[in-house]
């Protein structure tokens, strides 16, 4: 079966292809900047080049129809013709409380998904309006939604509620989601198959540290606990985004630099963060650079981005009644030694030893931890796409 996964943004469209006989990636791409000048698409055959084309894209449907172009291109295409698609799978941030799995797209879940728009107010919308164009586009194949809160619907209540009057909860389901729950779930599994043994026995730590960051607690298959919480910004120090704060810091901010709400969110998620302490940088990159040369900003704010994480690793140990093992995933869980390392340092009680010769690697499924540590520390690279096409697979087989 020939499976199209999408990713709907505002001014963006991310896609991939598989043939999920094999679970190969026929092929990949994005579409950027629809709607603003400069628009092109990036599309990749299988291992070869990145092929770029700019065009006038106006809108999503344009888009989606550039992409038919490429996958069915003379030269360069995967497809015969766009029917070979038997599924579409679309990524969805938020389910709110409704779906605790991915499910077939109907009228109902589109309805329910536009109930959620108030809960993601950024995500939600181009998101759902991927889906019509899309199911406009491909009427006869079936549409699958698969959403980044759903794996976390499992947490108890005594995790997800916030200690706020709880009508409030009632009233407007503020609570905490939990956010990335395609990949929190996908490396949880890749580590229950690397470490050969059932997840459902395990006790995981998830690190997924890109742009965006979070951490999950997986006792027994299921997220009993997530740092991100309401909305994306809780939880760890970010690239921009604040993570954790005393809730009295924003109104006090408010207040003494006379900030609408709006302000203050752009501040809390746009210039926080690791960018906001060290004024260099929200990437890692740039920030190792910056520090090598003696920038003691970029070194705190590194320092405490490993400090938030180790604290969470202790705590969700503390919340599992143990650990066996800790994922490292995303960018920076992929491909930084240095800080994987950094966050491992002083986790030696709880039996986290990692061995920096077989740390010193890169982008592939590897246990890097020593020998007789008692804690497996792994390195999983994500695929969110992949997890998507199988939920999708799965729910078009019935
Ligand atoms: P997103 O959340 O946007 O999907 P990614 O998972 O791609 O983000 O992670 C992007 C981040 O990963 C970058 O901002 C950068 O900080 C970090 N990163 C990527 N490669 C490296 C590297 N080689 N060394 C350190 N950090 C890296």
């Amino acid at each position: 079966m020939k499976v199209l996964v999408i990713n709907c943004g505002s001014s963006s469209l991310k896609y991939q292809v598989f043939d999920m006989e094999t679970e190969t990636v026929l092929a990949k791409g994005n579409v950027e900047r629809i709607g603003i000048d400069g628009a092109f698409l990036k599309y990749r055959r299988g291992d070869e080049d990145t092929i770029t084309v700019e065009a006038e894209i106006p809108n999503h449907e344009v888009a989606i129809q550039l992409v038919f172009d490429a996958l069915t291109h003379k030269e360069y295409g995967v497809l015969a013709s766009v029917s070979e698609i038997e599924a579409v799978g679309h990524r969805v941030v938020h389910a709110g409380e409704k779906y605790a799995r991915s499910v077939l797209i109907d009228d109902d879940v589109m309805a329910a998904l536009r109930e959620c728009v108030d809960l993601a107010p950024l995500h939600n919308p181009p998101n759902i309006m991927g889906i019509e164009v899309a199911q406009r586009l491909m009427p006869d194949v079936k549409h699958v939604a698969v959403f980044d809160t759903a794996f976390h619907q499992t947490m108890p209540d005594y995790a997800y509620l916030y200690a706020l009057p709880y009508e409030l909860y009632e009233k407007y389901k503020v609570r905490r989601y939990g956010f990335h729950g395609t990949s929190h779930k996908y490396v949880a599994q890749r580590a229950a198959s690397l470490l050969g043994r059932p997840l459902s026995e395990l006790k995981v730590i998830t690190c997924h540290l890109g742009n965006g960051a979070s951490v999950t607690a997986v006792k027994n298959g299921k997220s009993v606990d997530t740092s991100m919480g309401f909305t994306p910004l809780e939880g760890l120090i970010m690239g921009t985004r604040s993570g954790d704060l005393d809730p009295a810091v924003v109104t006090f901010l408010q207040e003494k630099e006379n900030l609408t709400s709006e302000e203050m969110n752009n501040l809390l998620n746009k210039k926080s963060g690791v960018l906001g302490i060290s004024g260099v940088s929200s990437d890692f990159r740039s920030l190792e650079e910056a520090s090598q040369q003696g920038n003691r900003r970029a070194e705190l704010a590194m320092e405490m981005f490993a400090y938030r994480v180790r604290k969470y690793i202790g705590a969700y140990a503390a919340a599992m009644g143990g650990v066996d093992a800790i994922v490292f995933t995303a960018g920076l869980g992929e491909n930084s030694a240095s800080m994987r390392q950094s966050i491992c340092e002083g986790l030696e009680f709880l039996g986290v030893a990692i061995d920096p010769v077989k740390n010193d690697v890169r982008g592939k499924d590897v246990d890097v931890s020593a020998d007789d540590a008692k804690v497996r520390v792994l390195l999983i690279p994500t695929n969110e796409e992949l997890m998507i096409a199988r939920d999708t697979v799965e729910l078009v087989r019935g």
